[in-house]
C-alpha cells in the first residue's frame, strides 16, 4: 500500500541506481563515488575540480554500491515483481553506459552460476515458485510482436534460461572496444502471464532515447506520451504507462575517465525519478 501511494505521489517510476565494481586491470586510484548512503543518496565527485567543490548530491529510491550482490538488488526489488501475480504490469529495465553492468544487473556475468543470476532468472525462478502453489497461473513468454520472435509454452525456469541462451546466441552482436559482451541490439523476453488480464503485446524495436524520452514523459505526468516514437516503446507501453510500474536501474562506471558519461546518465535519472 505504502509503494503505491508513493508511486503515486512521485509518478510511476522508481529508480535505483546500481555502481558497478572496479574490474581487474582498471586503474583504481580514482573513483567519482564519493559517498553512497542507506538511504539512496550519492554523492559524484568532479575529479577536475579540488576538494569538494565539483560534489553533486543525488537522490534515488536505493543506491546499491560496488559491493552489493546480485541477491541484495533482486531482494530490493522482489515484492515489485511479486505484484505481477496480482495483475499489474511490471517493467524494469537497466540504462546506463557500455560497460557499466547492464547485461550483469539484468541477466549476470557469462557462464553464471546460481549464485550471480541476474534479475531475470530470480524473477522467473521466484514467479514459478509461487505460480506452482498457486496453479491457476500460466506462465509464457508472449514475443510474438516482434518480427521473428517465437513464442514457447515454458514450465519452469530452465526451460527460460535455455530459451534465452538460444536467443543470447542469436542476437546480432557488435562488438566495441569497450566491452565484447556489449551489443548494438535490444533484448526483449516478454512473460505471458494470467493471459486474460495482460493485453496484447504491441510492436517493436528502435533506441534508447525514444525510451528515454517517453520515461521522462511520463514522470513529467505530461498527456502526452510519445510511445509511437519506436516500436522498443510501443510494445512495452503497457508496462511503462497506466497502471504499470516502472524500475530504471541507472549503472554506473566507478572511474574518473567516466566522469562525463555518469554525470549525465545521473542527471537524467534524477529528472524521472
Ligand atoms: P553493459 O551491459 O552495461 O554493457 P556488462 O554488464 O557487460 O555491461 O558489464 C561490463 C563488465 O563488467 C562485464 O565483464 C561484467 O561481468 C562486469 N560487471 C558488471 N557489473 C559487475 C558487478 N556488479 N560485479 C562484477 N562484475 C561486474
Amino acid at each position: 500500500k505504502l509503494f503505491n501511494e508513493v508511486q503515486e505521489l512521485k509518478g510511476n517510476i522508481r529508480v535505483h541506481c546500481r555502481i558497478r565494481p572496479f574490474l581487474p586491470g582498471e586503474d583504481q586510484t580514482s573513483t567519482t563515488i564519493e559517498y553512497v548512503g542507506d538511504n539512496g543518496e550519492l554523492i559524484l565527485a568532479n575529479p577536475a575540480k579540488r576538494g569538494n567543490e565539483g560534489n553533486k548530491l543525488f537522490k534515488f529510491n536505493k543506491v546499491l554500491g560496488p559491493s552489493a550482490s546480485q541477491d541484495e538488488v533482486f531482494k530490493e526489488i522482489q515484492p515489485l515483481i511479486r505484484s505481477v501475480l496480482d495483475g499489474y504490469n511490471v517493467c524494469i529495465f537497466a540504462y546506463g553506459q557500455t560497460g557499466s553492468g547492464k547485461t550483469y544487473t539484468m541477466t549476470g556475468p557469462e557462464n553464471a552460476t546460481e549464485k550471480d543470476w541476474g534479475v531475470n532468472y530470480r524473477a522467473l525462478n521466484d514467479l514459478f515458485h509461487i505460480s506452482r502453489s498457486r496453479r491457476d497461473t500460466v506462465i509464457q513468454p508472449n514475443g510474438l510482436a516482434v518480427p521473428d520472435a517465437t513464442m514457447h509454452p515454458v514450465h519452469s525456469s530452465s526451460d527460460v534460461i535455455e530459451l534465452m541462451r538460444t536467443g543470447f546466441e542469436n542476437r546480432s552482436v557488435g562488438a566495441t572496444a569497450l566491452n565484447e559482451r556489449s551489443s548494438r541490439s535490444h533484448s526483449v523476453v516478454t512473460m505471458h502471464i494470467q493471459g486474460d488480464r495482460l493485453k496484447e503485446a504491441q510492436h517493436i524495436n528502435k533506441s534508447l532515447s525514444a525510451l528515454g524520452d517517453v520515461i521522462f514523459s511520463l514522470s513529467q505526468k505530461n498527456a502526452h506520451v510519445p510511445y509511437r516514437n519506436s516500436k522498443l516503446t510501443q510494445v512495452l507501453q503497457n508496462s511503462l504507462g497506466g497502471h504499470a510500474k516502472t524500475l530504471m536501474i541507472v549503472q554506473v562506471n566507478p572511474d574518473a575517465s567516466s566522469y562525463a558519461e555518469t554525470l549525465s546518465t545521473l542527471k537524467f535519472a534524477e529528472r524521472v525519478s
